[in-house]
């Protein structure tokens, strides 16, 4: 991990507390995790070994609902960079106003040196250690970085197993035979979707504006693919090995088969360039879909771009956020702009405690809808008080959880100072 996250998170909740006076109390409960779990996973190596990696559970917040977050498989998961995107979800949840709360989960593992047997003995394992944490009325994993719906899929046989019964609602992000939604796995793709297409007519940008889009995975390739059809030139990508560039426009499907079939998309036939000139390609949207402070003060001087749509969860360092401000390049911060996955999340378990299953078309219409009202939301605030997009986005975000907190803690101190 380059920057520290949780200090990132911290300091863009302290933002939007000055700016709503906030009560100290208030303040402190939001810097805090409402519960974290650091546990050891064992699990069985192909060679009969048995390995065991560090994982974490954090529910930052349940003020709003459950707690609600995804599971990270990568070397850089430390415990403050957990409890820095559980927070970071409490606010997404918040600003996209979804009756829940945020948490996140991760194992310190390369999972692309771990066969498909390892990865289900790792991931079961650490459900089992994570089991009393989780739960339908409680937390709800879902997929992040490197994982997806099979991984769901064993964490929530896994728990079905531990409980004595089958509740798909633990976990999100499952397969549809499992009890998964049409449209969650391209959900956080759809919604940013909506965002970049929104924000550019905003913006009165070409209906063929240049994208570049930094990560290829969960997020990224979607993306790549919804945009290119919609009739943008998406001239630049790349992935955890490389980057690519075609000033003409690169072929997505092609891209996605190249990957598919080597591993990364440096081998499709494109020109090859440094991963920090990626950033600083000539275009007019930027869609940062990787890690955390991808983006800090030399790549912010760089960037060309004249839109940023935070796929990824804290992409843009402090540092960064301050030059490009200064600069007018408009970002749309990442808790609006990759919301579109917990979105789809908060339906696939309202389907699943309801034992209903809605149509693809639905799940689709419901999802544009709400980030639509998300995003006016946004800019209402941002003009009213004279904000940035991220200071406003967590105004509203922090503000709507704070009214909980108030809500809950205020009465039950209210009741205890009484009696
Ligand atoms: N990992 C995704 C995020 O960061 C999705 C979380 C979820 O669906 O609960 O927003």
């Amino acid at each position: 991990m380059t920057i520290d996250l949780h200090q990132l998170a911290l300091h863009s909740i302290d933002s939007a507390a000055d700016e709503l006076g906030m009560a100290d109390w208030v303040r402190a409960t939001l810097h805090q995790p409402e519960r974290s779990l650091a546990v050891q996973v064992p699990y069985r190596a192909d060679d009969g070994a048995i390995r065991v990696v560090p994982g974490y559970r954090v529910a930052h917040s349940m003020a709003r609902g459950p707690a609600k977050g995804g599971t990270r498989f990568h070397m850089d998961v430390t415990a403050t960079e957990v409890a820095g995107l559980a927070t970071l979800m409490s606010v997404k949840t918040a600003v996209v106003d979804l009756p829940l709360g945020g948490g996140k989960g991760g194992i310190t593992v390369d999972p692309k040196q771990l066969s498909e047997t390892e990865l289900e003995s790792l991931t079961r394992s650490y459900t089992r250690a994570i089991a009393g944490s989780i739960g339908p009325d409680l937390d709800i994993p879902a997929p992040d970085v490197n994982t997806g719906q099979r991984h769901m899929d064993w964490m929530a046989d896994e728990f079905a197993r531990v409980t004595g019964r089958p509740q798909p609602g633990v976990v999100t992000g499952k397969s549809t035979a499992a009890g998964g939604s049409l449209g969650r796995d391209t959900a956080t793709a759809a919604g940013c979707r909506t965002v970049v297409i929104a924000s550019a007519r905003r913006m009165e940008l070409p209906a063929d504006a240049r994208v570049v889009i930094q990560g290829f995975g969960n997020a990224g390739a979607p993306l790549a693919a919804m945009l290119a059809a919609d009739g943008f030139r998406v001239v630049g990508v790349s992935d955890s090995r490389g980057a690519i560039h075609d000033p003409r426009g690169l072929d997505i499907g092609a891209v996605a088969a190249t990957k598919a079939a080597h591993g990364s998309v440096i081998h499709h036939d494109a020109e090859l360039i440094a991963p920090e000139d990626l950033l600083a390609l000539d275009c007019e949207i930027l869609v940062p879909a990787a890690l955390e402070g991808a983006i800090d003060a030399a790549e912010a001087e760089r960037v060309r771009a004249r839109l940023i749509a935070e796929a990824a969860n804290g992409p843009v360092t402090d540092r960064a956020d301050a030059i490009l401000h200064d600069r007018q390049i408009t970002v749309v911060p990442d808790v609006l702009a990759s919301a579109g996955g917990v979105i789809v999340s908060c339906f696939e378990w309202q389907q699943n405690q309801r034992e209903e299953r809605w149509s693809a078309r639905y799940v689709a219409d419901r999802l544009e809808q709400r980030m639509r009202h998300s995003l006016d939301d946004l800019w209402a605030v941002a003009a009213a008080r004279d904000l940035d997009l991220r200071t406003a986005a967590m105004v509203l975000g922090v503000g709507r959880i704070a009214a909980a907190i108030e809500e809950r803690h205020g009465l039950d101190v209210a009741r205890e100072l009484a009696s």
